[in-house]
């Protein structure tokens, strides 16, 4: 809801920010060896050298801090399209591309883009907690549709239920924030078969914003397919937050797919958009940085044994879970319905998570394994006791 007093937008917190500032407050009162805090998506990897490396040599540059071309510099975007053209066999032109202050501006600016007032803007659940307020930023109404509760897959007849002729977006985020898991192949393939079909009956197209920060995190060799694979009408929201550690520097980009019904038209409202929002350019050095490492492929190492200790510690303490298969993130299914219960409950043994209830489905609480090995090793007494507690071991 647009707020209607005029400091009214700062009342509604954001769910994991709250938690995480709790667990600031605890850690000073109590000491951080006994919080176990697992609810910020801080990346806990360094960015690679070639990060150090790239941003020495555009030290040189002394243009570096001049304004740039509102979407990019060109060679950048050039290099973005070749990338992403490989990636997920398309045909775009650097002029598909508009380089954006990360993924929060490239998802704001495409609904922005795509969404007249009183339009609907369907977010598949669980579903990452800004999207209610960007979408209702740009005047949208923000629909929910859950996927699958057993394996979080494409609910075909749910989402049929939920289309109407005043859908304008569907926003896909996989690999998903908040639980790990990994639209697979099928899943798109259902799911542009089901817009297909919405977009002849209302006659107009609807828009898929596929919001991929995650898309190169994951583990045992599972493939990350993107909807603008099997969509024509694909807006890629893309982010170097999580791939390179770089969520500081607010670097990004919008893909307008080659395929897409109105390209030109769609890119120019993307552009619209983000200034209407003040973004100008996205920050120089950054622009150049990313250039140099555009090809990067993240280590994942260190998030796939992050993943694996605490698995094998729900496991030990028989806490079901769903498993993940990309990101950094896990979903505990909490043993009682209220998931803010059960959290809270948690807080008690020092475990920090956050309940479900902010992203669109009930029952959950998401754990962030993006921290140290070592904590999270430390974490099974706390794990045990919650566990204990509800009479699972
Ligand atoms: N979308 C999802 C699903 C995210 O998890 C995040 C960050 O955690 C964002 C968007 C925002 O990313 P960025 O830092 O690129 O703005």
């Amino acid at each position: 809801m647009i707020p209607s007093d005029t400091l009214g937008w700062g009342i509604a917190r954001n769910c994991i920010r709250e938690v995480y500032e709790y667990g600031l407050r605890l850690k000073a009162e109590i000491g951080e060896d006994k919080v176990y805090d697992f609810s910020l998506g801080n990346p806990s990897v360094p960015a690679p050298p070639q990060v150090k490396e790239a941003i020495l040599k555009a030290l040189e540059d002394p243009t570096l801090h001049d304004y740039t071309v509102a979407p990019g510099r060109p060679s950048l975007r050039k290099a973005i399209s070749d990338q992403l053209n490989a990636r997920c066999g398309v045909n775009t032109e650097y002029t598909d591309i508009y380089v954006t202050c990360g993924a929060s501006a490239a998802v704001t600016s495409s609904i922005r883009a795509l969404t007249r007032i009183g339009e609907e803007v369907v977010a598949l659940a669980p579903h990452y907690p800004e999207y209610p307020v960007f979408t209702r930023t740009a005047g949208g109404k923000f629909v929910v549709c859950s996927l699958r509760r057993e394996d979080l897959q494409l609910d075909e007849a749910a989402l049929e239920a939920v289309l109407t002729e005043k859908t304008a977006v569907v926003l896909v985020n996989s690999p998903n924030n908040p639980a790990g898991s990994v639209l697979t192949e099928d899943s798109l393939k259902r799911l542009a078969a089901v817009l297909h079909k919405a977009q002849e009956r209302f006659g107009h197209p609807i828009y898929i914003v596929s919001d991929e920060p995650y898309r190169e995190l994951e583990y045992d060799g599972k493939q990350v397919p993107s909807p603008i694979s099997f969509y024509e009408n694909t807006v890629v929201c893309y982010s170097y937050s999580k791939s390179l550690s770089l969520p500081g520097e607010r670097i990004g980009y919008c893909a307008v797919s080659d395929r897409a019904a109105e390209r030109e038209k769609v890119f120019a409202s993307v552009a619209g958009a983000a200034r209407s929002y003040g973004y100008v350019n996205p920050p120089s050095l950054m622009q150049r940085v990313i250039e140099a490492c555009v090809d990067l492929k993240p280590d994942v190492s260190t998030y796939k044994e992050n993943r694996d200790i605490l698995c094998s510690i729900l496991d030990e303490v028989k806490m079901p879970y769903i498993h993940p298969d990309g990101a950094f993130y896990l979903f505990i299914r909490c043993p009682i319905p209220d998931a803010k219960e059960f959290c809270e409950h948690a807080r008690k043994y020092g475990l920090l998570l956050v309940p479900s209830n902010d992203f669109g489905i009930t029952g959950y609480a998401r754990a962030a394994y993006c921290v140290k090995g070592e904590m999270i090793r430390r974490s099974l007494p706390a794990f045990r006791s919650l566990a204990q507690e509800y009479g699972l071991c």
